[in-house]
């Protein structure tokens, strides 16, 4: 059977329905990031690790638009879906400086004390292995030079931290001593004088810890990673008290894959054709993103969201013009 979309029926706040007859209509209902069974089938091997984390997307997202396009037959981007992670701690909801500081690609280790990853990795990949380690988060570990060692880190985006600035970003080292001190205040972060110390502070077991940190200081020395292979500048010795540990962990922001679409934005079917008058935009839609969001085009989610909200728009009103 030939389907083709010309109109919604839709529950206003009063309970009552309404149907809307225009001759297009254009799903704009974001991602599934607030849907378990979605997350389950879209997002395979990953989906049962998001259960009791953190999701910051809205949770009025909940694939409304996916359903509502497949049930006149449109096709879904293959398996797995896009996503984008994101390192939003708990000390993001402290204090930005806290959020940016705990960002660095400092020494990374898991709830038994051990490294498990090149912690210069983008976010969106870090995240993904923070998510598989016991307890789901990990510590970000680094020593007192920090003020002088992570404004040379080169972060990009919301990562960057500057020495001095005369109108602070939320980057600044001032105001990422201020966020230290939020967090240690708050029990996010821990200080002590010794690793030993700090690792009684973390509660992981304290040789595993000592030993980490002794290889991680010989890797930093030598300037080379070959356990992780990390940026051999990213590579910071932790020897200098007192040291400090944030707890981060990954939280999904949005899903990012959706039903197929072209050029036009018009909804595809599984032989690749158009169903006509349906149109999809942003995080409904698919074929944009594969597997994960690319830290390095800054806004390009928001960006192609606008982009093809406006275009679909456009569309739409044509062809229903040309309807009436
Ligand atoms: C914390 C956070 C930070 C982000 N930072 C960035 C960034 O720096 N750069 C970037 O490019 N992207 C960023 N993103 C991602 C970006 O916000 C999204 O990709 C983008 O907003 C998607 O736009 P959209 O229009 O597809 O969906 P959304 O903006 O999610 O809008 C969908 C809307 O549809 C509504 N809706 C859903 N179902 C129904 C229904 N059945 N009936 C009626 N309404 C419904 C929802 O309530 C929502 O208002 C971030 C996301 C989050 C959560």
């Amino acid at each position: 059977m030939k389907r083709k979309s010309c109109g919604v029926i839709a529950k206003q706040k009063d309970e009552n329905y309404i149907r809307l007859n225009g001759g297009a209509v254009i799903l704009a209902t974001g991602g599934y990031e607030g849907n378990q069974k979605m997350r389950y089938k879209y997002l395979p091997g990953l989906g049962k690790f998001l259960d009791n984390t953190e999701i910051m997307g809205r949770p009025t997202n909940t694939g409304d638009g996916h359903l509502m396009a497949l049930w006149v037959g449109a096709d879904m981007d293959p398996l797995p879906h896009a996503t984008m992670f994101f390192d939003a701690n708990l000390a993001f909801s402290l204090h930005i400086g806290a959020w940016v500081l705990s960002r660095q690609p400092w020494l990374n280790v898991n709830a038994s004390g051990e490294r498990y990853q090149n912690e210069d990795a983008p976010y969106g990949y870090t995240c993904r292995a923070d998510l598989y380690q016991p307890g789901k988060f990990k510590w970000s570990v680094f020593d007192s030079k920090w003020p002088q060692e992570a404004p040379n880190m080169g972060g990009t985006v919301c990562e960057r931290i500057y020495p001095n600035s005369p109108i602070p970003p939320f980057g600044d080292v001032n105001t990422c001593k201020e966020g230290l001190e939020k967090a240690l205040e708050k029990g996010v972060a821990v200080t002590a004088d010794t690793i030993q110390g700090l690792a009684e502070k973390m509660k992981v077991p304290v040789d595993t810890f000592v030993n980490t940190v002794e290889r991680y200081n010989e890797l930093a020395k030598l300037g080379k990673d070959p356990d992780f292979g990390k940026d051999h500048l990213k590579l910071t010795t932790i020897e200098k008290a007192p040291f400090y540990a944030i707890k981060v962990s990954p939280n999904l922001l949005v899903t990012l894959s959706g039903v197929r679409v072209n050029t036009n934005l018009e909804v595809l079917n599984n032989e690749g054709k158009s169903i006509p008058g349906l149109y999809a935009t942003g995080n409904v839609s698919g074929g944009f993103f594969g597997f994960e969001y690319p830290v390095h085009i800054t806004g390009v989610s928001l960006g192609r969201s606008f982009t093809q909200g406006y275009f679909a728009a456009k569309n739409a009103a044509a062809r229903a013009l040309k309807k009436a």
